[in-house]
């Protein structure tokens, strides 16, 4: 058997490895300096003038939503084809998920679907750019304005995008990125808010250590004074290992990107020969992030392509089933089969191949045999 192509291999090296000893060998391991060199580098790349590292997307989403004043009998506006985090953090909130349905093409939600979803409870829009392709954010301000809703963008797979010159983060009130295990760059657990606002940035700030007005680093590094709490927050706030994992790799993003694009090409060109497969299509004028290579099978053929595949020794994923079919979301809200049909035909037929930079050009071509002779097996039978 030939060796396993492992459906993610992070970029970690030498560089970050001597800046986390640097970090470990300093007086100060949570949040502090290099916590704030990576967060104005952030929000230099993404050209906002407000970043905030913290522990996670999820955090970011739940903490954005609280710093924009979303809550308790207030309804948000989602969409169903996400991790479940995206809805999660809702919940988290006090809030209620609204669930619209996706585009065909690009499986991101339905710009034509929002305003019919809106009531008087809702406060808020939370669009996910899915597998890097930005949801057409022009068309949602121009909603969110028209009924006074904040829009907080899931940009967990969608750091390097942009879309009709809109980056991310440019029109929506808060971007929330995730730096978890398997995103373009990470640092195994983490994520960020950047933000336009001034008030929303000093607000997460809070947010993520308990509502109290100064940080650990002002604490230590000044003369000793009291704290005072003045707002209930969580602890979310990240550390100075973790940005220092995080800082030589984003200033490759763009490297990165570059090469995950070149392999998606590869992958496209040999796929669109492969009869009964498709793909989601990038909109024209829109810069993916690429981060996850998705196909499309008969939802009849999805699993048996997984397994197929993995004896193959390939590692696959499912990005992602829709939310609303999770045990939770149907014994706690009612939500059925039939409710949003496109979402969940896409969840019944997607199945993500390996795309990140390491992926060797000979693996490529392992995945794209792995996949004529898989599919050609489940024809014959
Ligand atoms: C990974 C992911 C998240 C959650 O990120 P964490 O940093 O693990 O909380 C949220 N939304 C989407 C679309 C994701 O893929």
């Amino acid at each position: 058997m030939q060796h396993k192509v492992e459906f993610f291999r992070h970029n970690i090296g030498d560089e970050e490895i001597a800046r986390a000893m640097a970090v470990l060998n300093s007086l100060f391991l949570t949040t502090g300096e290099e916590v704030s060199l990576f967060e104005s580098r952030l929000a230099e790349y993404l050209a906002l003038p407000h970043a905030v590292g913290l522990t996670s997307a999820t955090a970011g989403l739940h903490l954005s939503l609280l710093a924009l004043g979303v809550g308790a009998g207030h309804e948000v506006i989602t969409t169903p084809l996400s991790f479940v985090a995206s809805a999660n953090a809702i919940l988290m909130a006090g809030a209620r998920p609204v669930f619209v349905d996706v585009e065909d093409e690009t499986g991101n939600i339905d710009a034509s679907l929002v305003e019919g979803a809106i009531t008087e409870k809702t406060r808020a829009i939370l669009p996910v750019h899915l597998y890097g392709s930005m949801c057409d954010m022009r068309r949602l301000r121009e909603i969110a304005d028209r009924h006074r809703l904040v829009i907080v963008e899931d940009c967990a797979h969608a750091l390097e995008a942009s879309r009709d010159g809109v980056r991310v983060g440019h029109l929506g009130d808060t971007a929330v990125f995730s730096f978890y295990a398997t995103k373009s760059i990470t640092s195994g657990e983490g994520g960020a808010v950047a933000t336009r606002h001034g008030r929303c940035a000093g607000g997460l700030k809070m947010l993520r250590s308990h509502g109290i007005e100064s940080d650990a680093h002002d604490r230590y590094t000044r003369l000793y004074r009291h704290y005072d709490m003045v707002l209930l927050g969580w602890k979310y706030n990240m550390d100075n290992l973790q940005a220092a994992l995080l800082i030589p790799q984003l200033a490759r993003a763009e490297e990165y990107l570059a090469r995950r694009s070149l392999i998606a090409a590869r992958y496209e060109e040999a796929f669109s020969r492969l009869e009964g497969v498709s793909f989601p299509h990038v909109p024209q004028g829109a810069r993916s992030g690429r981060h996850l290579f998705t196909i499309q099978v008969d939802p009849h053929l999805r699993d048996r392509l997984l397994w197929a595949l993995q004896e193959r020794n390939i590692g696959v994923a499912v990005n992602f089933r829709a939310i609303h079919l999770m045990s939770y979301y149907r014994e706690t809200f009612g939500f059925q089969r039939g409710m949003f049909p496109r979402a969940e035909r896409i969840g019944d037929s997607t199945l993500s191949l390996p795309l990140y930079p390491k992926l060797t050009d000979g693996e490529i071509s392992r995945v794209i045999e792995a996949m004529e002779e898989s599919l050609a097996g489940l024809k014959k039978g």
